[in-house]
């Protein structure tokens, strides 16, 4: 499953974005901060950036600014695959 898009509009995604720098959270890598930043569609799916719940909502993280960061949507989705244990796949 593809993570939500990012409103690129939002102030909290803006906050964020400046706290890390337009860097991924998992990997430490830029992200492109819109579509028109990469050269393919198929590009920007993968590296996007997407809300990653540093505590995942499974495991009793919430959905409060501090518990979240910003992350490549590639990244995000591994990091979900990792996660999951006996209990199902965890949408981060
Ligand atoms: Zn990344």
């Amino acid at each position: 499953m593809s993570q939500p898009a990012v409103p690129p509009d939002n102030e909290f995604f803006r906050t964020l974005w400046a706290k890390q720098g337009g860097c991924c959270a998992l990997c430490g890598k830029p992200m492109p901060a819109s579509r028109f930043d990469v050269a393919h569609a198929t590009i920007w799916k993968r590296q996007r950036p997407t809300f990653d719940h540093i505590i995942p909502r499974a495991a009793g993280g919430s959905d409060e600014p501090d518990n979240l960061q910003l992350a490549h949507a590639r990244c995000n989705k591994i990091k979900g695959k990792s996660q999951t244990g006996s209990v199902g796949r965890v949408r981060t």
